[in-house]
């Protein structure tokens, strides 16, 4: 299942650029000051659920939900999302009534 990542180029890059292109994990007190290759990690359920979406959906979502997301570098993203992904899994662990499957409607108005 491969997205075409390079379908939406220019859109997320615009909102890189919005958020001046830099890592936005702070440890130890200071911002990761990676400038690399930068990526939207979800940090926050917002419409969109899973990891893999289409450009344009995501690209939509971080518009009307930038505070569910944020820009990390590729080690940083890895990073975290192992770790929210496993926590998130553990905590619907119960309610697995859900498919995981195709349910990839999301409600795009504007
Ligand atoms: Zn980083």
């Amino acid at each position: 299942m491969a997205y075409r990542n390079r379908d939406w180029p220019g859109k997320l890059d615009i909102l890189r650029q919005e958020r001046g292109y830099q890592c936005e994990v702070e440890y130890n007190g200071h911002r990761c000051y990676t400038k690399g290759e930068l990526e939207f990690a979800h940090i926050k359920p917002s419409g969109l659920s899973g990891r893999s979406r289409g450009q344009s959906r995501r690209y939509y979502d971080i518009k009307k939900n930038p505070e569910c997301y944020k820009l990390m570098c590729k080690y940083h993203h890895n990073k975290f999302d192992r770790e929210y992904w496993r926590n998130l899994q553990k905590e619907t662990e119960n309610e697995t009534s859900r498919t995981s499957s195709e349910s990839d409607e999301v409600c795009i108005s504007e």
